[in-house]
């Protein structure tokens, strides 16, 4: 299948799950996750209309963005760091990309606010919430979300922007809804106190229906668009 029909997939998908609760289809954003994958064929995502993608790895990401820079200077792109990130390497995220969805420490905030360049606007921020409760995981505890809403809005260089979560994988979509309503619940307390809140970040490849049905604003979708990963 060429890009251009993976995207187009994707696009349905994206409209047939709105059309079941109602929504508008541009109320949902498509980040297209291309971690591992090389730039050509971020290259080709772009040819079919794609202009934000989202990276998980520092130096793989902070590459791909300064590749395009330098060969597409033309074509303005939004890059989301989606990973974990590690205080040591908060420098060159803030000096390279648009978005970081993964905020759970207010350490790691502060330092992506210093270090913005002025030359840039804020940086967009999401806070990661740790909605199953996984030990192995990222993400604050729910308790633990206004607190660092209100230090993060502090910060003059970063947009608090809202939400982001990667639930447990359900097998049952009922069961996988719930984890995607709490979220949206969470959401909703968060607009409340905070003046630009205006995303939910969740939903991937094998979710993204159940998040859309949820409530999410964003939906991050990786092997869909440029097939599965190999990891070496
Ligand atoms: C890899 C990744 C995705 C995309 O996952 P797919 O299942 O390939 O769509 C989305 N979000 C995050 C945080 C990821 O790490």
């Amino acid at each position: 299948m060429t890009m251009q029909t993976n995207l187009q997939h994707i696009a349905e998908r994206i409209t047939d799950a709105s059309k079941q609760c109602d929504r508008d289809p541009k109320q949902i954003k498509l980040i297209a996750v291309s971690k591992t994958k090389p730039c050509t064929l971020i290259e080709d995502a772009i040819l079919a209309g794609q202009r934000a993608f989202g990276e998980n790895y520092v130096q793989e990401g902070v590459e791909k963005v300064q590749y395009f820079q330098q060969h597409h200077a033309d074509t303005a792109l939004e890059w989301h760091f989606i990973g974990p990130l590690q205080s040591n390497k908060t420098k060159i995220v803030a000096e390279h990309f648009d978005w970081v969805q993964t905020i759970d420490r207010l350490k790691i905030a502060h330092r992506l606010s210093e270090q913005r360049p002025s030359s840039l606007s804020p940086l967009n921020v999401l806070i990661q919430i740790n909605i199953s409760h996984e030990e192995s995981k990222s993400g604050i505890h729910p308790d633990e979300m206004l607190t660092l809403a209100r230090a993060i809005l502090a910060l003059p260089n970063l947009t608090l922007r809202g939400l982001m979560a990667i639930p447990k994988a359900e097998i049952e979509p009922e069961q996988q809804l719930i984890a995607f309503k709490q979220m949206f619940t969470l959401y909703q307390q968060l607009q409340q106190s905070a003046p630009d809140i205006d995303t939910l970040s969740m939903g991937m490849s094998d979710d993204m229906a159940s998040a859309i049905l949820a409530g999410s604003t964003m939906v991050r979708i990786g092997s869909a668009i440029f097939g599965a990963r190999e990891y070496n």
